[in-house]
């Protein structure tokens, strides 16, 4: 299973619906047709940081900056 943010082949599920990246350490949730992905803190919290309903640009593609 790829994951749904880098596309890497390192996805591992947690739980049912629950899955966690090892290359972006990302971990998501799937909830219907949408998923979330949070980052995990130093204390352990849950910050979400992508999800299917934000845009993003696909892991790969150089950021541009703007001066
Ligand atoms: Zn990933």
């Amino acid at each position: 299973m790829r994951c749904f943010y880098c596309q890497h082949l390192s996805l591992g599920e947690i739980s049912t619906k629950h899955y966690y990246c090892m290359e972006c350490c990302l971990e998501f949730k799937v909830v219907e047709d949408r998923w979330y992905g949070y980052m995990i803190d130093e204390e352990g919290d849950l910050h979400l940081e992508v999800s299917s309903d934000m845009t993003f640009s696909p892991a790969g593609t150089t950021h541009q900056t703007i001066d």
